[in-house]
């Protein structure tokens, strides 16, 4: 458990998700390591940022949290109850509370449906209310994300992505979960979208009981709306810090480069960007040690062979790196 006074919501414990695939011209048999060995724990209230290359994991981490896919190792627990591998059964009451948003919103909704039966939907399947009264919590909560009544009997083909995604959250948030995953929910956004997604995140965990996992590659909007930051590599995370701290002082070479990519249109700033040599590792074949160490200005002999362990540096922030630590 990541080190805090509050008790997780949600907490991942050395979860690991790796696949058989077929490689090459002779199809030989190869492991991908997905997920590797990753603990994080969500506080109640907090906006946990996880960012990273494509690839790094950050995604397979939101499909195990709420329990669409199986880990091949570790475990998932919503308030201290383990629910990774649940039987659907068992799964099913448990479901509500954790509620995720995947980036293609269009692609979440139901094109026959209008959207106050979206979004009231969910309410019916858990027979919470009769039909007027899930209708009329879905048109309160479609007011207050900004839809006004005229577009409730409209399909999804008759909104625009900024529509869409209000609708998406609405139907995400209707059983007023503890949890609420966002899985890139911005990428495929322009930047007046992003912006209305990022003040419509921030609203709603402004009533409270709403914890949430924000994941993007976009920093500038991680920075904007996050209380603490982990940045994944390769299937691991590789530091955990508050998102001042990310920002003002990352640690990681990794957190560094990624930190120092992004724009900033202050004038007379020096341009002081990190370019990393080299493509990101496959994670079929992930380099030993430490898997950064082929790209990291900074690597030595001992993170080609000993893989550091996350853990507090002397300023208490988590990062996996031997340098940092005064191990190399
Ligand atoms: Fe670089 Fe070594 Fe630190 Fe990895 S452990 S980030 S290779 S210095």
């Amino acid at each position: 458990m990541i080190a805090g006074d509050a008790i997780p919501v949600l907490e991942a414990d050395r979860l690991s998700r790796h696949y058989d695939a077929r490689c090459g011209p002779f199809g030989r048999r190869r492991q991908v390591r997905a997920l590797d060995d990753v603990s994080l724990a969500l506080r109640p209230d907090e906006i946990l940022g996880i960012v990273g290359e494509s690839g790094c994991g950050k995604s397979t981490l939101a499909r195990l949290m709420v329990n669409l896919d199986r880990p091949s190792a570790g475990t998932v627990r919503y308030r201290g109850r383990v629910v990774s591998g649940l039987a659907r059964r068992d799964w099913r009451p448990l479901r509500r509370h954790i509620q995720i948003v995947f980036q293609d919103t269009r692609g979440a909704l139901n094109p026959r449906h209008t959207v106050l039966d979206q979004v009231a939907e969910p309410l019916a399947i858990h027979t919470i209310g009769d039909g007027a009264d899930q209708r009329e919590r879905a048109g309160g909560l479609l007011r207050r994300l900004g839809l006004p009544e005229p577009l409730w009997r409209r399909y999804p083909h008759q909104l625009s992505g900024g529509q869409c995604q209000r609708v998406v959250l609405a139907r995400a948030m209707i059983l007023q979960p503890d949890v609420l995953i966002c899985d890139e929910p911005t990428s495929a956004a322009d930047v007046s979208v992003q912006a209305q997604v990022v003040g419509l995140l921030q609203e709603l965990r402004q009533g409270g009981g709403l914890a949430i996992v924000f994941i993007s590659h976009n920093l500038a909007l991680v920075r904007h709306l996050c209380d603490r930051v982990a940045v994944m590599y390769l299937g691991r995370i590789v530091e955990t810090v508050p998102v001042e701290a990310l920002f003002s002082a990352p640690a990681h070479p990794y957190t560094r480069a990624l930190v120092s990519a992004v724009p900033d249109l202050k004038p007379g700033r020096r341009d002081d960007r990190i370019y990393l040599a080299g493509e990101p590792p496959s994670p079929i074949d992930p380099p030993p040690g430490c898997a950064f160490h082929p790209r990291c200005p900074h690597a030595r002999e001992t993170c080609r062979r000993v893989t550091p362990a996350l853990k507090p540096d002397r300023d208490g922030r988590l990062v996996a790196c031997h340098v940092v630590h005064g191990e190399a």
